[in-house]
């Protein structure tokens, strides 16, 4: 086949649609290349990523740390199954545990694996620990929630598209209205089996919905009055995206586990971490909580056979060291404030967008228009060929979340495509 052929975008797009099935409508642009915040096409045009594999490329493209420990580990062991041990995983679990303040940690390899995991968790603990009669156990999960794609995990979609004639549909689910402790508090009075909350701290998918400051929070003290285990979903939100190591932990910025202050911190009893875990190098997910509720879970009721494999927990360890010692958590903080201050000044003279929100770079603005109007998607392709690539969310909603080795200058030349982009549609 020819190169000329083989370069061009067309010849791909039609190769995917042609082969592939039909489960995700990308932007048409056909990427070959990234590092650091930069993406190449195949045509060796530039852009700045502006969503990061959501949010699973937070140290950057390629990073030379992360991908040099993925190339030694490569050479030397990649997958030896739990029926072994390896030398890796002993230490990734110490340092990892270390890093987020928990005890245990359960590797798995995809962000809906570790969902599903933690749902295992949560429903043995109910059963064995609290004494919520066998088969009865609820968990708590809140409207327009995204936590993956698996049967388990779509039966609590409020998503018609994600869960319609995928039933029947998994039981133990009750919803609440996200934001709103009232109903919390209503269905953990009115139910005595239920086991968890299960969480995300920001919804990403649902288009960057950031609740009130003190949501978390009471969420954790009503959690701890009913004897019910908070979940939090940081799959997205966490390892710096949002200007703090977890989004749970509110406004403390330090790099890594420290002493938090009370009225900041807040921790869940089940962590769920997947996305830059790896730095968008290699699957990796985790749970983690402390032993007394990771030791319901005994050899032969849970596992993967890729789940803390050397290389992946590898690459995992390397990633997490990114995070720290470049300090990306307090960069996502500074630079997201910068962002949302300079949308904020356009948004006033501004008719096309209404605004803006999100923590750290984990951001959304609202384009205003009608949310099945086509506007967002437009405004996305202009952004390409503007050289900055994002992706519209549910209804007109575009997510920015580029990945956390940005440079201030590098921002400002991103809002301004951004700014001026948006201008040709005013
Ligand atoms: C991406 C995501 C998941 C699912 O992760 P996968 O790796 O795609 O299975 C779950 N929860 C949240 C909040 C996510 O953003």
């Amino acid at each position: 086949m020819e190169t000329q052929q083989v370069n061009n975008s067309a010849y791909h797009l039609d190769l995917e649609k042609k082969y592939g099935a039909h489960d995700y409508n990308p932007l048409p642009v056909v990427l070959a290349k990234g590092e650091g915040v930069f993406l190449w096409d195949v045509e060796g045009k530039k852009y700045y990523d502006f969503l990061s594999a959501y949010s699973a490329v937070n140290q950057g493209h390629c990073h030379p740390r992360i991908v040099k420990s993925l190339k030694d580990q490569a050479e030397t062991l990649t997958l030896t199954s739990r029926a072994f041990h390896n030398n890796r995983l002993g230490e990734y679990m110490e340092y990892a545990t270390a890093y987020f303040g928990f005890e245990s940690l359960l590797p798995m390899n995809t962000g809906a694996e570790g969902v599903e995991t933690a749902i295992k968790i949560t429903r043995k603990w109910g059963y064995t620990i609290k004494g919520v009669p066998e088969d009865q156990a609820q968990i708590i999960v809140c409207d327009n929630n995204f936590h993956g794609r698996t049967t388990t995990i779509i039966s609590f979609s409020s998503d018609a598209g994600s869960k319609d004639y995928f039933g029947p549909h998994t039981g133990g689910f009750l919803h609440i209205p996200y934001n709103d402790l009232d109903a919390l508090e209503a269905v953990l009075q009115t139910n005595k089996n239920i086991v968890g909350f299960l969480v995300e701290p920001i919804q990403g998918e649902a288009g960057v919905y950031t609740p009130d400051e003190n949501f978390i929070r009471g969420a954790r003290a009503l959690c701890s009055q009913y004897n019910v285990l908070l979940m939090a979903d940081e799959i997205q939100t966490g390892i710096g995206r949002t200007g703090s190591l977890l989004a749970v932990c509110g406004n403390c910025s330090c790099e890594g586990h420290c002493e938090r202050q009370e009225d900041t911190y807040v921790r869940p009893d089940l962590l769920i971490l997947g996305k830059a875990l790896s730095g968008g190098t290699y699957p990796v997910s985790a749970v983690l909580c402390d032993t007394a509720i990771m030791d319901v879970i005994q050899p032969g009721q849970h596992g993967s056979t890729f789940g803390g494999n050397p290389l992946g927990v590898t690459v995992a360890h390397t990633a997490l060291t990114v995070i720290q010692e470049e300090k990306l958590t307090q960069n996502a903080r500074v630079l997201g404030e910068k962002f949302r201050a300079a949308m904020n000044a356009y948004i006033e003279k501004s008719s096309i967008v209404s605004l803006v929100r999100g923590k750290g770079l984990l951001n959304a603005i609202v384009i205003n228009d009608a949310p099945d109007s086509k506007t967002a998607w437009e405004i996305c392709l202009r952004l390409r060929d503007n050289g900055l690539l994002a992706k519209p969310t549910h209804g007109n909603i575009i997510r920015f979340a580029p990945p956390l080795v940005m440079t201030e200058a590098q921002l400002e030349d991103c809002i301004s495509i951004i700014t001026k982009t948006l201008q040709e549609f005013e």
